[in-house]
């Protein structure tokens, strides 16, 4: 395998290379599901796999010169369609690349080289909301022309439903290529949003789902990156079946229990300082990606339910932050009260206001001013 440390989901993996061995792969898979589930990472497999010079049972040898390009790139049988933002006005025959800037390019060969190394890195453009009709023409010239490499074409579609937003002109150039696809190549849409994707091009491929990594694997994964039980089962939680998500976490482990506590201290021990340290927190993660606002209320959603499961008296064993039992206890104690379901509404509405594009500040302020009102007042 090209990688050592993917979570290869069996059922996909055994039926791709049971097709290939028997001459029976399709032309098309669309690999969809949960973001963070390997999908590119198996797409890539599947890449190495097809060109190998020396592959195993199990896939790929992973050191062949073959497995060593496709690891960098720079295979010539491969080829990666992605969304590019659109950052200057190009002409219909121009090559797409033309509508990037040099930095976008570096950043491109920066993204490729890590998915090179992690599996559930991910090659994308910020702003990059489209794939554009060049890429599909650019893809039509090369797939066309003999490979001197021998083995299979690959062609990669990542971030597929952009084929199809915001228009699907995309879609219809590159169904006229599944229409008459050449021998020896197989596409590989790979998608996190199957539902944007236009009907002709999803019942032209083999459609393979990849459901969410359970919380058990990642927290194996967890494990032998070298870190305690204990953090590892708060993180395969917070991460809700997202591994890229708990790598993310993992590169900065730090960051997600300083997160903890300073949703903690808002709401238990809050001051001016800390308020303002929250809403910061909360404006950069909105900045960076909707995965990460997601991924810091559901800190706090969790925060909250284990308060509940400890006044509610039910099994300690499934709270996510054991850790913390004893901090959590003592604020259990105070807030006899408090009706911790409120609290969860009160997180989970202002998620939602933020994700509609509220004002950051004045959702948060409100938010931690409700918590209070709801600590203070309510009773069970
Ligand atoms: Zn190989």
């Amino acid at each position: 395998m090209i990688y050592n440390n993917l979570a290869v989901n069996n059922k996909i993996w055994d039926r791709l290379s049971s097709a290939w061995k028997n001459d029976k792969l399709p032309h098309a898979v669309l690999f969809y599901g949960a973001s963070g589930s390997g999908k590119e990472a198996h797409a890539i497999e599947l890449s190495a796999l097809v060109n190998c010079i020396a592959p195993s049972e199990n896939g790929a040898c992973g050191t062949c010169p073959s497995c060593q390009k496709i690891k960098t790139f720079q295979h010539s049988n491969i080829s990666l369609v992605i969304p590019y933002p659109r950052r200057k006005t190009i002409d219909k025959h121009d090559p797409a690349i033309k509508a990037i800037n040099d930095k976008d390019i570096t950043m491109l060969r920066e993204k490729m080289e890590e998915m090179g190394q992690n599996p559930y890195s991910k090659i994308e453009l910020d702003n990059a909301n489209t794939i554009l009709i060049n890429s599909i023409r650019d893809l039509r010239k090369e797939i066309y022309m003999s490979s001197s490499e021998g083995g299979w074409k690959v062609v990669l579609i990542f971030n597929a439903e952009k084929l199809c937003l915001p228009q699907p002109e995309s879609a219809n150039a590159l169904l006229k290529i599944l229409e008459e696809p050449p021998s020896r190549t197989i596409f590989i849409l790979v998608t996190s949003n199957i539902n944007s994707m236009i009907e002709t091009i999803i019942s032209r491929s083999q459609k393979m789902y990849f459901p969410p990594i359970s919380s058990d694997i990642i927290k194996q994964k967890m494990i032998e990156e070298g870190i305690d039980n204990e953090k590892a089962s708060v993180m395969s939680q917070v991460a809700n079946g997202d591994i890229r998500l708990a790598y993310k976490l993992l590169k900065s482990s730090g960051e997600i229990f300083k997160d903890i506590d300073l949703i903690f201290d808002s709401v238990f021990n809050p001051s001016s300082a800390i308020w303002q340290k929250m809403i910061n927190r909360i404006s950069n993660l909105k900045r960076k990606s909707q995965n990460e606002i997601n991924y810091f209320f559901r800190l706090a959603i969790y925060l909250f339910r284990d308060l509940m499961l400890i006044s509610d008296s039910v099994d300690h064993t499934k709270m996510v932050f054991s850790n913390m039992s004893e901090k959590l206890k003592g604020m259990e104690e105070k807030y006899q009260n408090a009706n911790w379901a409120n609290c969860i509404t009160a997180l989970e509405d202002t998620l939602g206001y933020i994700k509609a594009n509220g004002y950051v500040p004045l959702m948060v302020t409100t938010m931690l001013g409700d918590l209070r009102e709801i600590l203070k007042t309510s009773k069970k």
